[in-house]
């Protein structure tokens, strides 16, 4: 008797382990989403924005069914784009959770933390300046250049750097050609190519169903890299340099104790931490954008 109890306690403990949900982010920004060709569709008012929405939900909700297909998990939904009011809620698969409005110190970030297993981009665009990246910018249209600890980046990799200062790994991300060029020289990471750029405003489109279907495949193969694939190595300080379109932004910028001017356009700031860094970051690219 005592010898069956001990079974199934045993038997029950590694269900209980076999069972514990991955817990995932999703950031998902709309410029790399599939179907997506011109910046009408991506902004508030665009033609089209609303089939944009649509298309944006739906690359989410067959990512997430892929990931529960795959297990338990708990996920949590960041919208990271623009307002970062897109996703259409109502339609939003209702096993996630869902962080909506810009008004979040850690932007496309927000809610992640060393619980997290992993982090997925869907949706993304090249850094500012990058040739044939469909839309490319780094956080607004203010940012010329941005560097961390003298690497440029753009979103992909500032949120890279973020995950990794809490220990998460970047499992998938998703986004026109270019920006998944960009991302793998940071980092090795499995990927979706959505669109292929034309120069700047234009591109080649996958038909979205095409690319939902990329993505459940890539997605479930990403889930069992989990435990192997290793978060991008930041530890302590980070210096940031900010590159801005205007020199009176770098001098408003200056006004941040701590601040360094390294020429008209440019300032520098040692952070104590990536948290730090980012937040001071998304206050120039968002709140010095008059
Ligand atoms: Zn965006």
């Amino acid at each position: 008797m005592n010898r069956l109890i001990i079974l199934l306690l045993i038997v029950s403990t590694f269900a209980r382990a076999q069972t514990k949900p991955v817990k995932i982010f999703i950031s998902v920004d709309m410029e790399g989403i599939g179907g997506i060709g011109t910046s009408a569709m991506t902004s508030t008012g665009g033609k089209d924005y609303e089939t944009g929405r649509k298309l944006m939900t739906a690359e989410v909700n067959a990512v997430v069914a892929a990931i529960f297909e795959a297990g338990s998990a708990e996920i949590v939904v960041n919208d990271s784009h623009g307002d970062m009011q897109n996703l259409l809620h109502t339609q939003l698969d209702s096993r996630v959770e869902y962080i909506q409005s810009n008004i979040k110190p850690l932007g496309m970030v927000q809610g992640l933390d060393a619980t997290f297993d992993g982090i997925i981009f869907i949706g993304f665009h090249a850094m500012a300046g990058t040739e044939n990246g469909f839309l490319a910018h780094t956080g607004s249209g203010v940012v010329k250049g941005l560097w961390l600890n003298g690497n440029e980046v753009g979103e992909g990799g500032l949120n890279t750097y973020f995950a990794g200062s809490v220990g998460v790994p970047v499992l998938m991300a998703s986004g026109d050609k270019t920006f998944t060029e960009e991302i793998k020289k940071l980092i090795t990471v499995r990927t979706v190519v959505t669109k292929e750029a034309i120069g700047t405003s234009a591109a080649k489109l996958l038909h979205p169903d095409v690319v939902t279907k990329a993505l459940q495949t890539q997605v479930k193969i990403a889930l069992k890299d989990i435990g192997k694939v290793k978060p991008l190595s930041v530890q302590g300080p980070v210096e940031f340099k900010i590159k801005v379109d205007n020199p009176t932004r770098a001098d408003v910028a200056m006004s941040i104790p701590g601040m360094k001017r390294i020429d008209g356009y440019t300032v520098s700031y040692q952070a104590k931490n990536m948290e730090e860094a980012y937040k001071l970051i998304r206050v120039i690219y968002k709140y010095l954008s008059w």
